[in-house]
């Protein structure tokens, strides 16, 4: 039995079976997070007595076969923007490195209702804001894949924690594609759902009516196991959807007859030629499996990335406010009078977020809002509605997830244009609010690529089904395997 190739169906009957115990499995996952972590750095705290201790509960749980869920004594990683009472949730961010929650978020709170074990808190973009887990106050994550490479962002650390076997599920948040990119960058699924669909109490917000958590795994059964546990009204989050009828839950039924529009839009220019053959081949697969393909227009989807951060940077000024020193992050310059206190405090944020707070600021101010913030919010309207009319021609949509693999540390991390590319195809479905699936569809070299399913709200089954279709024919695509080499060896090319 080789644990970190088995899923979470194969955990939880292990467990069952008490052929493992939870904390045997918890032992199993810290200890690979010891062994790989110094490199990679995708958590940012383990609480490794917290994470035995709940373990040890959860294998009570099972011995007296009480409330025992498919979650109980799973562990799972969780990113660092997401409140963990009683464990530091930093957000990446030195103006939160001492800061404790009172509270679980509400994802969290659910999760431990479960019995699930929370492994760790996971690295990130600073606040969320970034696509390559490099703006972190704790240093950058790093690819398993491919050492000098990003491993995508903000939700790196979950995708890393995941692709590299140092968790069985992750917890991410997408903004703007923040768990989906990093999942096609780690060769790993990653699931935005509808806008709603799963509570943001206990979020610590960036953009607040764009942000989303999802799930992270490694198939397709694992990841709507963990989106199932999380999905559902929550009182405490006055954006929360009510309750969807409920759902077979079991990924079955057929997609004979669906009809699968393909946006033009996203096959243009700046796509990765062999990444364009991926995705063409996923929908071949699909059409073999019975899939009637629709091409189509989604003029909208030209104006998304700059409606996106427009928009986005706007949010994060006014979410960014209360890191003051008075109300939340570390106190700096206590001496120097209130103003000059929120000033010094202020200037613990890193650059990056800085950036946006001025910028952000600057659209907000009133000569700014004709000219910026409205048009941006009309191009927001208009992808809703175009979205709408191509949900009247087809079922569900297939894009790439990312124009291109996972790029060096030194070649576009620094350059702002080339990182906003690396999401053009991620933002419309934030804009719209609208569940959007990565999943893993091959290699070009020896990097993952992933392709993206979008659909109308509340169809995350559905985008989960389809692409398991696919997984089944083309196994070796939709899950590579990254074995861990010994730490301090490269993976061979
Ligand atoms: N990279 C995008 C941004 O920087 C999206 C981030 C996210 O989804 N959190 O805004």
């Amino acid at each position: 039995m080789v644990i970190g190739k088995m899923d979470v169906g194969a955990l939880r009957k292990a467990l069952d079976r008490r052929e493992i115990s939870a904390v045997e499995l918890t032992t199993y996952y810290l200890d690979r997070i010891a062994q790989l972590d110094p490199e990679l750095n995708a958590f940012i705290t383990v609480p490794r007595a917290e994470a035995l201790r709940m373990a040890a509960a959860a294998d009570r749980r099972i011995a007296a076969q009480e409330g025992v869920t498919a979650l109980t004594g799973i562990p799972v990683a969780i990113k660092d923007n997401i409140c963990t009472a009683g464990i530091r949730t930093t957000c990446g961010s030195r103006l939160l490195a001492d800061f404790i929650p009172i509270y679980d978020a509400t994802v969290v709170a659910k999760l431990k209702q479960a019995g699930a074990v929370l492994l760790g808190k996971t690295n990130l973009d600073e606040f969320a804001m970034g696509s390559a887990t490099q703006y972190s106050f704790y240093g950058p994550t790093r690819n398993p894949w491919d050492r000098d490479r990003v491993a995508g962002g903000s939700s790196g650390g979950s995708a890393v924690a995941v692709a590299a076997g140092m968790a069985p599920l992750a917890l991410g948040t997408d903004t703007g594609g923040s768990i989906r990119q990093p999942a096609a960058f780690c060769g790993v699924w990653g699931l935005k759902p509808t806008y709603g669909r799963v509570s943001r109490y206990g979020l610590v917000p960036y953009a607040p009516s764009f942000d989303q958590i999802g799930p992270l795994a490694r198939n397709a059964r694992d990841l709507f196991l963990l989106f199932r546990a999380l999905a559902g009204h929550d009182p405490l989050d006055p954006t929360s959807l009510p309750a969807p009828a409920e759902t077979g839950g079991d990924l079955s039924g057929s997609i004979r007859g669906l009809r699968v529009g393909l946006p033009r839009e996203f096959f243009g220019a700046g796509l990765d030629a062999e990444l364009k053959e991926r995705v063409l081949t996923v929908a071949q697969v699909l059409a073999e499996a019975g899939c009637v393909l629709v091409e189509l227009s989604l003029p909208s989807v030209a104006y998304a990335l700059p409606a996106y951060y427009l928009l986005a940077y706007a949010e994060a000024s006014s979410s960014m406010a209360r890191y003051d020193g008075v109300r939340f992050g570390n106190r700096s310059g206590a001496e120097q009078g209130i103003v000059g206190m929120m000033t010094a405090t202020r200037q613990g944020f890193g650059p990056e977020v800085k950036r946006r707070v001025l910028l952000g600021t600057y659209f907000l101010s009133a000569d700014c809002y004709e000219e910026y913030y409205r048009p941006a919010q009309k191009v927001r309207a208009w992808l809703r509605q175009d979205f709408a009319a191509a949900y009247r021609r087809c079922d569900l949509l297939l894009t790439p997830t990312t124009a291109a693999p996972a790029f060096r540390f030194a070649d576009e991390a620094g350059d702002e244009r080339a990182l906003a590319l690396t999401e053009q195809c991620t933002v419309a479905a934030n804009l719209t609010g609208d569940p959007a699936l990565s999943f893993p569809c091959g290699r070009i070299n020896h990097l993952p690529v992933g392709a993206q399913l979008i659909g109308p709200a509340g169809a995350e089954e559905l985008l989960i089904r389809v692409a398991a279709v696919y997984a089944e024919k083309a196994p070796d695509d939709a899950m590579p395997e990254w074995t861990a080499p010994d730490v301090g060896e490269q993976i061979e090319v």
